[in-house]
């Protein structure tokens, strides 16, 4: 055996074994999943993943660079971020009297929502399907999943279904994504407030989405005890940020923030978003185009043959294409440069379906032509 194999052979032998006390102590919850995939766009046009696709003018760019100069890295942020958060107070219209909590994108504030209520016997629910890190997080935090399709056709819910769900299961917490992810539709507001008063514990609204849907339910975060407003600002334009913002009670906001681990807010973070919520107008236009430029290209996607795109009130177009021709149609769009999310096989409602996000007026236009010539 040569020196090469016998290492190579030597590295396996270390593998197989770690992998039996891998599978030993690791909880099987954990084992059992797949790791948050994603794809390396390489040169593609990126049409994957709600990102915004615009940058900021130079000037403002300039600008933004100038106030990083006095940020101080070698001390620690400030643990409560107080400056950022009174301006997102202001930005985000947080009712008096709420509080608000940050987090590393809201990721983190669903993993410190979950990790204080999770517990022996307890559940989490969800409309099915919905964001893929609900489920993904209850996993880690170790509660058992329940997950309610929505109506087939529209995505609408199934009221007496999820009502029914939440007085056998009596959830810890219910998430309810406004507009939800993958479907990009608005549930209707009535029914919402429905589920937050038959729910036992908490209802997470998470407003993800919200730049591009014209309602929210920050304003009634005082008609329900049980009631969190999630945001971020992701899909403002800031995806690289990673900042996330929980709105509610102090009484329960308190709770989280002991989870919360320090600092998680960085000098760098907290120094950017004060810059960019200074400038929350430049960032309002973008959103307002890429709302303009949604119902273009769903108009423009509801003429091809073949194809059912849904009705969409974030940045995003969930579309069917024909029975069996999902993978090939994502291929073939691929093949022409742009690349976006195969929802087929996420869940049995998302049977033959694609999104997209909805980029500058050329990547559309680069999308539907791939999608045409496809189709
Ligand atoms: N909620 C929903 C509904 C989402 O779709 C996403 C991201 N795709 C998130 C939360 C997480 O966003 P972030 O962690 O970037 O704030």
């Amino acid at each position: 055996m040569s020196a090469k194999s016998a290492a190579n052979s030597g590295q396996e032998l270390g593998a197989g074994m770690a992998s039996g006390r891998v599978s030993q102590w690791i909880r099987p919850q954990i084992h059992a999943l797949s790791a948050y995939h994603v794809p390396d766009p390489g040169n593609l046009i990126k049409l994957d993943a709600m990102e915004n696709p615009y940058t900021w003018p130079q000037p403002l760019v300039d600008e933004w660079l100038e106030t990083l100069r006095h940020a101080s890295l070698n001390r620690y942020p400030d643990p409560q971020a107080h400056v950022l958060k009174a301006r997102l107070r202001e930005v985000l219209d947080i009712p008096q009297g709420m509080d608000i909590l940050l987090g590393n994108g809201s990721d983190e504030l669903i993993q410190m929502i979950a990790m204080a209520v999770a517990g022996p016997g307890r559940t989490v629910l969800s409309p099915e399907p919905s964001f893929s890190m609900y489920r993904m997080i209850a996993a880690f935090t170790g509660f058992e999943y329940i997950s309610v399709p929505l109506n087939a056709g529209d995505f609408s819910l199934d009221m007496p279904a999820m009502l029914d769900a939440i007085a056998r299961h009596q959830p810890a917490v219910v998430f309810l994504s406004y507009p939800n992810n993958p479907s990009g539709n608005l549930w209707n507001a009535d029914e919402l407030c429905e589920l937050i008063a038959a729910a036992p514990g908490l209802v997470v609204v998470d407003e993800a989405y919200n730049a591009f849907a014209d309602d929210t339910f920050m304003p009634r975060l005082a008609d329900f005890d049980n009631l969190l407003v999630l945001r971020t600002l992701s899909k403002m334009g800031l995806a690289g940020l990673r900042l996330g913002v929980l709105a509610g009670a102090k009484a329960w906001l308190d709770e989280f923030d002991k989870i919360r681990l320090p600092y998680n807010i960085g000098v760098l973070t907290q120094t950017s978003a004060e810059f960019a919520l200074r400038h929350y107008d430049v960032l309002e236009a973008q959103a307002a185009q890429i709302r303009a430029d949604r119902e273009q290209l769903l108009a423009r996607m509801r003429v091809l043959n073949g194809i059912t795109a849904y009705p969409s009130r974030a940045n995003f177009i969930l579309f069917r294409v024909p029975a069996g021709r999902a993978p090939e149609i994502f291929a073939a769009i691929k093949a022409d440069g742009v690349l976006i999310k195969s929802m087929h096989g996420a869940s049995p409602l998302l049977n033959d379906c694609l999104r997209v996000t909805v980029g500058t007026p050329q990547e559309n236009e680069a999308f539907l032509a791939a999608l045409a010539k496809v189709i």
